[in-house]
Parts: structure tokens; C-alpha cells; sequence
């Protein structure tokens, strides 16, 4: 990993985040400018690199995984749709050079193509954010769980 890197730091837990999944080896958590509330970024807690092309294939997979969870579990939490957006390169909209994959819910009643605006769709307060926290949280649980017998 990398001292100077952000995302790094909130990887190892030395720069606060409102987590909504994780395991040994990625993080999801809250973007704090979200584009559309419950707007999520999943990050590696194994390694340090910038963009997909540095990123090696193992963690790579490893991040589309966790991505595909936190999706599924957005989903299972009632929200209409999803959108899976990867930055890269200043030119590509990247402003966090740590590679991460935004994870971005869409409500039941926004239909139609993602309008990408950093900041756009604030929480009202962090009650808020913690509500759409845990609403993600429990659909993830919900999709992992086994199916009755
Ligand atoms: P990029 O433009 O690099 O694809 O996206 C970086 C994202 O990181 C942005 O959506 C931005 O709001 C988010 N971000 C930047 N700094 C922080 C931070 O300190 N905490 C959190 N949770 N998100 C951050």
C-alpha cells in the first residue's frame, strides 16, 4: 500500500469511512460527494495501483466481485437500478488515483442514462447517510443469504 495515498489510508482504517462492506481483501464504503445517494466506491485493502491498466488481474477480479455484491445487494435493498462507473487518468474523470469502482444505486423513480455530477445528491444530514448505510448493508446480507430449505 501506499503512505501517501487517500484511499489507501482509508483502506487501513487511519482516515474514517461509512463502510458498507468488506472482507479481507476489499472495502465498500460511502463516496462523501455522492452522485446519487447510497453512491458507493469499492477499493483494495492487498494492494496499491492507479487505474486498470497498473492493476493486476487478480485484484482486478477481486474489486468486479466485491462490485457485483454490493450491486446485488442495492438491489435486494429495493432500488431500481444500478450503474457500475471506473475512472481513469485525469482526462477519464479520475480524481483519486487508487483504483476503485463506484457503485452507484438508482432509485425506483430516476430512469434513464446516469448524469454524472460529483456532489449532486447530498444527505441531508448523517442521519441520513447512515439510513442508505445500513438500507445497502442489509441487502447485501439479504443477497448472500442461503435460500430457505
Ligand atoms: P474518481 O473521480 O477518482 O473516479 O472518484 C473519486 C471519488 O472519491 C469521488 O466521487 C469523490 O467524491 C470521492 N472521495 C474523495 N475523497 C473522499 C473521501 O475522503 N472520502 C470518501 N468517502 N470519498 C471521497
Amino acid at each position: 500500500m501506499n503512505n501517501d495515498c487517500l484511499f489507501c489510508a482509508i483502506a487501513a482504517g487511519t482516515i474514517p469511512s461509512v463502510k458498507v462492506y468488506e472482507t479481507d481483501a476489499v472495502l465498500a464504503f460511502l463516496d462523501i460527494s455522492p452522485v446519487e445517494k447510497g453512491h458507493t466506491l469499492v477499493i483494495s485493502k492487498r494492494a496499491h495501483s492507479e487505474t486498470i491498466l497498473d492493476t493486476p488481474p487478480d485484484i482486478a477480479s477481486e474489486l468486479l466481485a466485491a462490485a457485483k455484491t454490493v450491486a446485488a445487494g442495492m438491489m435486494a435493498a429495493g432500488f431500481g437500478g444500478v450503474n457500475l462507473v471506473q475512472n481513469n487518468f485525469k482526462d477519464g474523470g479520475q480524481a483519486v488515483p487508487h483504483i476503485h469502482f463506484h457503485v452507484i444505486p438508482r432509485a425506483k423513480d430516476r430512469h434513464g442514462p446516469l448524469v454524472w455530477a460529483s456532489g449532486s445528491n447530498p444527505y441531508a444530514d448523517d442521519a441520513e447517510r447512515n439510513v442508505y448505510a445500513e438500507r445497502i448493508r442489509a441487502g447485501i446480507e439479504a443477497a448472500q443469504a442461503p435460500l430457505p430449505s
